[in-house]
């Protein structure tokens, strides 16, 4: 019997992260996912796993430079060796929705249009995201696709905690605060009424989404009402390779004093700042943790202090606040990171039970703790699939 599946794709400069979906009414089953990394590098890797985590598939090429059309056309035959499957739409996360999205989108030549006029706001993402889309609607016309931003979660914030202080006429244009991670909050937020009493799952809300990318959401009623990042990812916390929040003078300074290009700035704030500037040492939470080096230790410090400062900062935007959640690489893995946090927030009133954190439960706090913390994983690829499905049946002809 063939299966429908949706095939989700996470595409970057070099890599395309791929994981695809069998549908059995109506519910989702990850089968097989993997990874092509080396894209347009003289070394390309491709990885496929089923969901036992065992090798499916593996190649690589040296001096080839491989494009992501070789190696989406090289998935593709692979699916194609594969029994029983029938690729029935492609789900594309895309960082970057602008002011026009505030949910998923199928895709076509006009949507293609508007997220490729608007790359400038995420132009290390938005191109590399787009480009797949354009290589599988030559490859197979007819395959609906869909778009799900990481940006339009947060499109439901009041504007006061979307718009910057800038003159109205830029604010219209939509130099505004966009936030990222959305399909990651999102997916959180679909979780909370398993785990949380009703009262606190749609109530105050802080999520932390610590990975190499960092941000924090504020929930409420299940929606986003405030976020950490910006206009583009490099604002709120610090991050593993960017600096997160920074006064907007600095930027100008290095331009007029250091002689710096804008490029040249981008290159320091998104790519040699944040855990990797301050350690000298790497990006990597997991050596830094345990590091006794003191600019190691003083990453970590930092790390801590932003999540612990925009927490606050969250929590008076919302006016209070009913649960923490830690998700993310960092947030749902390091024992570390988490005991930090929630010792730098005891003042709060957040009381964690530590062998419940040793033990990496779901409940990190004890029952004396004011508000309740959790340790729930994410999963952006299923929210993903979730939406291109809904969207695909929405749009069947009768
Ligand atoms: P991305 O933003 O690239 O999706 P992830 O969410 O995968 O990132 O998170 C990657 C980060 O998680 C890295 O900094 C890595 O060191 C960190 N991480 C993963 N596992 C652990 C762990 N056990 N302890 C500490 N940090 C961890």
């Amino acid at each position: 019997m063939s299966h429908n599946s949706i095939l989700i794709i996470n595409a970057g400069s070099s890599s395309i992260k791929f994981q695809l979906f069998i549908e059995d009414s109506g519910s989702l089953t990850s089968t097989y996912s993997g990874l092509i990394e080396g894209i347009n590098t003289a070394k390309t890797n491709f990885k496929a796993k089923d969901s036992a985590g065992q090798v499916l598939k593996t190649s690589s090429y040296e001096n080839e430079n491989k494009n992501h059309q070789d190696m989406l056309a090289e998935l593709m035959e692979w699916f194609d060796t594969l029994p029983d499957l029938n690729i029935v739409a492609a789900g594309h996360r895309v960082v970057h929705g602008g002011m026009r999205f505030s949910g998923p989108a199928l895709v076509n030549d006009e949507v293609i249009k508007y997220l490729t006029d608007i790359s400038p706001m995420a132009p290390n993402h938005n191109p590399h995201n787009v480009l797949p889309m354009k290589i599988l609607k030559d490859m197979y016309p007819s395959l609906p696709q869909v778009a799900c931003f990481d940006t339009a979660f947060h499109r439901t914030a009041p504007a006061v905690n979307q718009e910057y202080a800038l003159p109205k006429a830029l604010t219209e244009k939509g130099l505004i605060r966009y936030g990222m991670h959305g399909l990651s909050y999102e997916f959180i937020s679909s979780q909370l009424k398993e785990y949380l009493p009703f009262n606190q799952a749609r109530g105050k809300v802080v999520v932390a989404h610590l990975g190499n990318g960092a941000s924090m959401c504020a929930l409420e009623g299940g929606l986003s009402t405030a976020t950490t990042m910006g206009f583009t990812p490099l604002d709120g916390l610090t991050m593993s390779t960017r600096t997160g929040q920074i006064d907007p003078g600095l930027i100008l300074y290095l331009i007029r004093e250091e002689g710096l290009s804008v490029d040249e700035v981008e290159e320091l704030i998104a790519h040699k700042s944040g855990l990797l500037g301050i350690s000298g040492v790497t990006s990597d939470m997991r050596p830094l943790q345990t590091s006794h080096n003191p600019d190691c230790i003083k990453a970590v410090d930092m790390f801590v202090l932003g999540v612990a400062q925009q927490f606050g900062r969250l929590v008076a935007t919302m006016g209070g606040i009913d649960a923490l959640i830690f998700t993310g690489g960092i947030g749902e893995n390091s024992v570390i990171l988490r005991r930090l946090i929630c010792e730098k927030l005891a003042w709060f009133g957040i009381d964690m039970n530590f062998d419940s954190n040793e033990a990496g439960a779901r409940y990190l706090s004890t029952s004396e703790s004011k508000i309740p913390v959790l340790r729930l994983e994410t999963n952006e690829e299923l929210m993903i699939a979730g939406h291109t499905l809904n969207l695909l049946n929405a749009n069947k002809p009768d």
